[in-house]
């Protein structure tokens, strides 16, 4: 049976500071899962983040050699538009050293991979291109843990995959055990869920409820405070009878919205509906912007952005809180017309003095066009594993760790 997450279990995996890295084969999974085209990373945040675990082991003496998995090739071919070659440029630079790519077939790597020295670090190419990888197989896992003497598991943003990197590996490895990132991660992570300081208040926003309805259920039970935002507020909106006109919107969901708003409701916790909201007929913002009441909706009128009146209320709620914990934009951030919303929210939770922490692809976009990065307690890494985390869902990367306590 996994282990339930829910904080405290971060504290009891083993952490690479507790060993001697000297001469030790150290294999680490990083998410080193970059945005690519034509041979250019985007941003290469992930390998920034995964910095502090590899110069760790490698100061330590650690042989290293790092493990990732990039984009979705399909498994069993190699995939030139998908090499890790650019990433191991990218990663020596970082590093400053260099970072041989280990393109071998498995029954290869322990011949290649032999000769990694003491304070060397090699990379695996593309995890993907292995047939067996997302099949968490048994042969491959193995595979992997025959090349090391101690695995880390460091990847969060990879962690709710039971892959043979992420989850098999930890298995057969001799020893298994947590990097500082997902450290940090399940200790942030663990510090707004599991025993939060009160009032505890979750901004939920984005573009559809489908896809964070699990997210939401599981919230609306351990905070004091939901504020749903963006296309998911407008379920919600209609869900306790206004007419959102052409909004976005899930007819489907109405139902569920309503009850997860009467279970608050009537438990004395907050859930609000905005007062105004900002509307145009045109998502691009070259029909008029208007701010209107919630009754005052024309039908081909879409909501794109909390209004000003409701965004100081909800910026009072945050204000007020011990803890925050923000996924998902309350409105179209990515047009100038709809981003005021999403701002004003942002530097709230930056003000407030609560512990705050941040996650998703969308939400971390947000974060730092509106220069808030620097001002909130944690950001998190990871989008999927993140929003799993808050569904109070176990991370097979996480449990394969615990896995191997006494
Ligand atoms: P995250 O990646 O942070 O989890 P999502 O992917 O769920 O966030 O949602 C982000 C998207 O939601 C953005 O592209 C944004 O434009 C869209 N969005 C926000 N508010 C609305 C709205 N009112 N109507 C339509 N789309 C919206
Ligand atoms: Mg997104």
């Amino acid at each position: 049976m996994p282990v339930h997450l829910e904080g405290t279990s971060a504290s009891r995996i083993p952490s690479l500071r507790d060993f001697d890295l000297e001469g030790r084969r150290l294999l680490i999974r990083e998410d080193l899962n970059v945005p690519i085209k034509d041979g250019v990373i985007g941003s290469d945040a992930r390998i920034r983040a995964a910095l502090p675990g590899l110069r760790h082991a490698l100061e330590a003496g650690g042989r290293v050699l790092a493990m990732s998995h990039l984009g979705r090739p399909k498994p069993g071919r190699f995939d030139p538009a998908l090499s890790m070659a650019p990433v191991a440029v990218r990663l020596g630079e970082l590093l400053d050293r260099s970072v041989r790519l280990i393109d071998a077939g498995v029954e290869d790597w322990p011949r290649t991979c032999a000769d990694i020295e003491a304070g060397q670090i090699a990379l695996l190419e593309n995890l993907r291109f292995l047939p067996g990888e997302v099949e968490n197989d048994d042969a491959l896992s193995s595979a992997m843990a025959g090349l090391c003497d101690i695995y880390v598991m460091d990847a969060f943003g990879s962690a709710h995959r039971a892959h043979a990197s992420t989850c098999g590996v930890a298995r057969f490895a001799p020893c298994a055990c947590a990097g500082p990132l997902l450290e940090a991660e399940l200790e942030a992570l663990g510090r707004a869920l599991a025993k939060p300081d009160r009032p505890l208040v979750a901004v939920v926003g984005g573009a559809k409820v489908s896809t964070k309805l699990g997210v939401l259920e599981s919230l609306a039970e351990k905070v004091d405070g939901l504020i749903p935002g963006g296309g998911i507020a407008n379920t919600f909106i209609a869900a306790a009878g206004f007419d959102v006109g052409a909004s976005l919107m899930e007819p489907d969901l109405v139902d569920r919205a309503l009850r997860i708003r009467r279970a608050m409701i009537e438990s004395g916790k907050d859930i609000p509906l905005p007062v105004d909201v900002v509307v145009s007929t045109s998502v691009d913002g070259s029909a008029p912007v208007e701010v209107r009441a919630l009754d005052a909706i024309a039908p081909d009128e879409m909501i794109l952005d909390i209004g000003p009146q409701t965004a100081r209320a909800y910026g009072a709620l945050i204000e007020g809180a011990g803890t925050v914990v923000w996924n998902g934009p309350l409105g179209v951030f990515e047009r100038t017309a709809f981003a005021a919303g999403t701002c004003e929210i942002a530097k709230a939770i930056a003000r407030s003095s609560a512990f705050s922490i941040a996650g998703g692809g969308d939400t971390l976009a947000a974060a730092s066009a509106f220069e808030v990065v620097d001002d909130l307690s944690y950001l998190s890494t990871g989008g999927g594993a993140f929003l799993e985390f808050l569904e109070g869902r176990t991370l097979p990367g996480v449990s394969a760790l615990e896995a191997r306590l006494p």
